[in-house]
């Protein structure tokens, strides 16, 4: 299987067509079907490693009032994945791994697998981050789980690379900040070169790497897909591009070389 980062944005495109929900689609349309999913979204920060094992998670419509009421009752019923839950504890040990049955499934997987992949038929587990790590811990965590893409399984991570809401404004086509396009364009070529390190060690940009990673929660899913990167990997950038001068919606595919051809 291949491994993808996704640039998720708002909420909101998972009711909206735009060129990046369109892109979603069209990803899950030109991979392998997985047999199941392991997420790892910005929007679940855990005390230690968590992974979801219950066998129906819920839809959780984890973002503010003042956004549109069609979202609050959207719902993507996709089965849990108890046993990759199992699998993912066996990966990471001596790790402890909590078992999760209180959380679900948030935006940051749901907006995205709903323009995926609608059917909501294949078993979703959800990975949470535990932010008080380095990220270079997360990036081994994410070497770790690689033999699940041999397994059937889609590592995904969902995120930002860049992402300071108080800086967003205009219309969602305005030029971006020369920052926020700057630092995209950074982190993009520690990723082609295969430079993890230049990735988990962003402060090198210097002091606006503080404007684009306000806080490590959009940044951090990046680094388990490039821990799960295998060197033949094949790169494909999808979504390139920044909305609302201070979001990146930049997306990564990294493809077994013997899938593509
Ligand atoms: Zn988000």
């Amino acid at each position: 299987m291949p491994v993808a980062f996704i640039g998720h944005g708002s909420p909101v495109n998972a009711i909206e067509d735009n060129a990046a929900t369109r892109a979603w689609h069209r990803i899950a349309r030109s991979i392998p079907k997985p047999e199941a999913i392991l997420a790892i979204s910005a929007h679940w920060c855990t005390q230690g490693c968590a992974v979801t094992a219950m066998e129906r998670p819920e839809t959780i419509h984890d973002f503010g009032r003042s956004l549109p009421a069609a979202l609050f009752d959207l719902r993507y019923p996709a089965p849990g994945a108890p046993a990759l839950a199992r699998r993912v504890q066996e990966l990471l040990a001596p790790l402890p791994v909590q078992e999760d049955r209180s959380w679900g499934l948030d935006h940051g997987t749901w907006s995205v697998l709903m323009k995926a992949w609608p059917d909501a038929d294949i078993p979703v587990a959800q990975l949470g981050m535990d932010l008080a790590r380095p990220l270079e811990w997360h990036y081994e965590l994410g070497r770790r789980l690689r033999p699940l893409r041999g397994e059937g399984v889609l590592i995904m991570g969902s995120g930002n690379i860049v992402h300071n809401l108080p800086a967003m404004s205009g219309a969602a086509d305005a030029a971006p900040y020369d920052w926020a396009k700057r630092f995209n364009d950074y982190i993009k070529d520690g990723i082609v070169r295969n430079d993890p390190a230049a990735v988990w060690d962003y402060q090198r940009f210097g002091p606006e790497a503080a404007l684009a990673v306000p806080g490590p929660d959009h940044f951090c899913p990046l680094l388990y897909v490039l821990g799960a990167r295998k060197e033949s990997d094949r790169l494909r950038l999808e979504t390139d591009y920044l909305v609302h001068k201070a979001l990146s919606m930049t997306s990564v595919l990294f493809e077994s070389a013997a899938n593509t051809g």
